[in-house]
């Protein structure tokens, strides 16, 4: 029985698929108008996380995910300038070009951090035709209305808009006066679609039955990208906290009204990473990019394992001592796999009621609401358990099917070489001068690679 706390319900609920076997799963994707910084890396990896535990669970995952090439204006309330179109300029690039760098850079990351793919990907900019259909559903059925710069639409229409932030309309309202905008009836409004400012020169704009320069305002992509590829409803819904009171809102919002019917049954939202109080992100002004990791020596997955350490709905305070110690778990972890791999011919006999116990208590950590904190706890009792060497591999290799650490990878013994096992007292001393260790075990020594 696998249990998600649900942002609709506010509760952990058990979860149940749609279809017996299978899940959909959509994932609101990158704007691609920068790196994505480690913050955004840290929703993904939850993400990330979550399809791997479903599928250890046994189904088979769609997972979906939009790639925001158009639209995200600079304020998320359709006011300022398109994201893309603003950093071409500045970057003397094409909206285009910029577009495929930084989805590119952004999949180049994701696979550093081993975040599987998704099974689709969607490029806002691909998926045009399906948007304005939705938008003209919405027309039809009375939903929207036009001012000067775009349609919108009226969330006074609806009985339970803002239902999934729980907020009460008056504090949705005062959070969307921050950005005025006259002509809207209402503050919590939103554009579905929008025009070029008059004398504007777009470099991404189409034809549409409201006027030949327009664009897709930013939360109808995703409504239109998840329901052509998982249907409606569909299983799970995720992104960051931040999307909640405007993005997931205004996405319900328009699915729900055009189709009637919900637009998925769970929603999991993973809280921010902060870095000295405030969240991490490009306006704030406090980036870092995972190169910036890599560059300063970490592995990726020394990151990766940091926020393992946490669990999603928590925050996560960035500081690079922490991260250090987090690559020295992982060095120990590595470590210990490294050995056991060593060990492994040494016939001890398995203890199956003990290594059932470790995978009953993994997959419970796993399956109440994604507690990975647990889940890395049962991976060291185990690693520090009587089981054999080799029973203890075989877990922990299984286990790694939802931590994603690499621990096949990482846990190769490395080799020695006959000249230097001829030698090994001597090179010992200089091994040890340039701060390696070579540790004796009962099988004989044992070289690792240590920081000291
Ligand atoms: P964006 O590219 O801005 O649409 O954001 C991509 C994803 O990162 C979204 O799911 C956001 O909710 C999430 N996100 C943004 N800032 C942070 C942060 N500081 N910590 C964790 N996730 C974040
Ligand atoms: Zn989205």
């Amino acid at each position: 029985m696998i249990r998600f706390y649900n942002t609709l319900s506010r509760k952990k609920e058990v979860f149940k698929p749609i279809r017996k076997n299978s899940v959909g799963l959509y994932t609101c994707g990158p704007t691609v108008y920068y790196f994505a910084h480690i913050g955004n890396l840290k929703t993904y990896i939850f993400e990330d996380l979550l399809r791997r535990t479903l599928e250890y669970n046994g189904y088979r995952v769609k997972q979906v995910m939009n790639i925001t090439d158009v639209g995200h204006l600079t304020g998320d309330r359709d006011m300022g300038e398109d994201k893309l179109e603003k950093e071409a300029k500045k970057e003397r690039k094409s909206a285009w070009d910029l577009a495929r760098f930084y989805a590119k850079a952004f999949f180049a990351d994701t696979k550093k951090l081993n975040i599987l793919p998704p099974h689709k990907t969607a490029r806002a900019t691909v998926y045009i035709k399906g948007q304005i259909k939705l938008v003209q559903i919405l027309e039809k059925k009375g939903y929207t209305y036009q001012t000067r710069d775009g349609i919108y639409f009226d969330t006074s229409k609806l009985k339970d808009y803002g239902k999934l932030a729980k907020q009460n309309l008056k504090e949705l309202k005062e959070g969307a006066r921050v950005e005025k905008n006259p002509e809207k009836r209402n503050p919590t409004d939103f554009a579905l679609w929008k025009f070029a400012k008059p004398g504007e020169k777009r470099q991404m704009e189409w034809a549409s039955p409201w006027g030949k320069h327009s664009f897709p305002g930013w939360h109808i992509e995703c409504s239109a990208i998840s329901t052509h590829f998982l249907g409606q409803p569909f299983d799970i819904h995720t992104g960051g906290v931040d999307h909640i009171p405007i993005h997931h809102t205004n996405e319900i919002a328009q699915s729900e009204s055009a189709y009637g019917k919900p637009l998925a049954r769970y929603w999991l939202h993973g809280e921010f990473l902060v870095l000295d109080k405030a969240r991490m992100g490009k306006s704030e002004g406090n980036i870092i990019t995972l190169q910036k990791l890599i560059d300063k020596g970490f592995n990726p997955l020394s990151y990766r394992y940091l926020t393992l350490g946490a669990h999603y709905r928590s925050k996560l305070k960035f500081t690079w001592k922490a991260l250090l110690a987090a690559e020295r778990g992982l060095d120990n972890l590595y470590h210990e796999i490294a050995l056991l791999n060593f060990l492994k011919n040494k016939k001890t006999a398995g203890k199956t009621a003990l290594k059932k116990k470790f995978e009953k208590d993994f997959l419970e950590a796993i399956n109440n609401d994604l507690d990975i904190p647990r889940a890395l706890a049962v991976l060291q009792n185990l690693l520090r358990s009587n089981l054999s060497p080799a029973i203890k591999l075989e877990l922990a290799f299984e286990f790694d099917k939802v931590l994603g650490l690499e621990l096949k990878r990482g846990g190769k013994i490395p080799k020695l070489p006959t000249k230097v096992s001829a030698q090994a007292d001597r090179l010992r001393k200089r091994v040890e001068a340039l701060g390696y260790t070579i540790e004796d075990t009962p099988e004989g020594p044992f070289l690792w690679l240590k920081r000291i």
